[in-house]
């Protein structure tokens, strides 16, 4: 199975890729958590991606899709499904990931939209923690209390990410229109997509992906 999970920063893609990774034996594949993890080891990629990261901005398609491919085929040779979320981001990404899925004889399940409204996704934004051992992101939209602890792994080791200040996620939101927006048309016009109302509880939203997942 080859899924991908498309939404506004915010949407809950992420928690929700991690749901069904783990119900339907998949691998998750999130370019966002792969992204941080180079740099936290202040790799080559790592130093290149961080201003980019940090100012909101996307990643350069080069790079992003170099690293996609490197990743698919690993997949790909070991036989194993996977979701994929945070990529693409943009129409060329998009197409790139059409043209290796087709060379491999490949093809992509499911397209599934997460759909959030733009004052929801700001109060989940700037409420958003980030738990650096397990890259969970809890939320405490009253405030962070001195003890929480991570809700997935009990560390409590979280921090609130640079990209999750009240700026960076306006330019973000501004980013996720201008670039991300089209490949809902593009995923629609192939009949890919479906959209799932990202509102409500973690469990209300994955309670209407299930049955979309299960009937493919
Ligand atoms: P995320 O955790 O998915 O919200 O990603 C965090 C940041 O990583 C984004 O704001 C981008 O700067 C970068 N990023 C992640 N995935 C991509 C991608 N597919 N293309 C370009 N930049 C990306």
């Amino acid at each position: 199975m080859r899924l991908l999970f498309l939404g506004a920063p915010g949407s809950g893609k992420g928690t929700q890729a991690d749901i069904f990774k783990e119900s339907m034996g998949l691998v998750k594949l999130s370019t966002g958590d792969l992204l941080r993890a180079e740099i936290q080891n202040d790799s080559g990629l790592g130093k290149k991606a961080k201003d980019f990261m940090n100012q909101g901005k996307l990643v350069p398609d080069e790079i992003m899709i170099g690293i996609l491919e490197n990743k698919i085929s690993e997949f790909e040779a070991a036989g194993t499904g996977y979701i994929l979320d945070g990529f693409p981001r943009t129409l060329p990404q998009a197409e790139a990931l059409d043209k290796m899925l087709k060379r491999l004889n490949a093809p992509l399940d499911a397209a599934i939209l997460i759909d959030v409204p733009e004052d929801e996704l700001l109060r989940r934004l700037t409420s958003r923690w980030t738990c650096r051992n397990c890259t969970a992101t809890p939320s405490f939209p009253d405030g962070k209390p001195d003890d929480a602890v991570c809700p997935v792994c009990g560390s409590n080791d979280l921090y609130q990410r640079d990209d999750d200040k009240r700026e960076t996620i306006l330019k973000r939101f501004a980013v996720y229109k201008e670039n991300t927006y089209p490949l809902i048309d593009y995923y629609e016009k192939n009949g890919l997509l479906t959209r799932i109302s990202g509102e409500g509880t973690v469990e209300d939203i994955s309670g209407r992906i299930e049955p979309v997942l299960k009937a493919l």
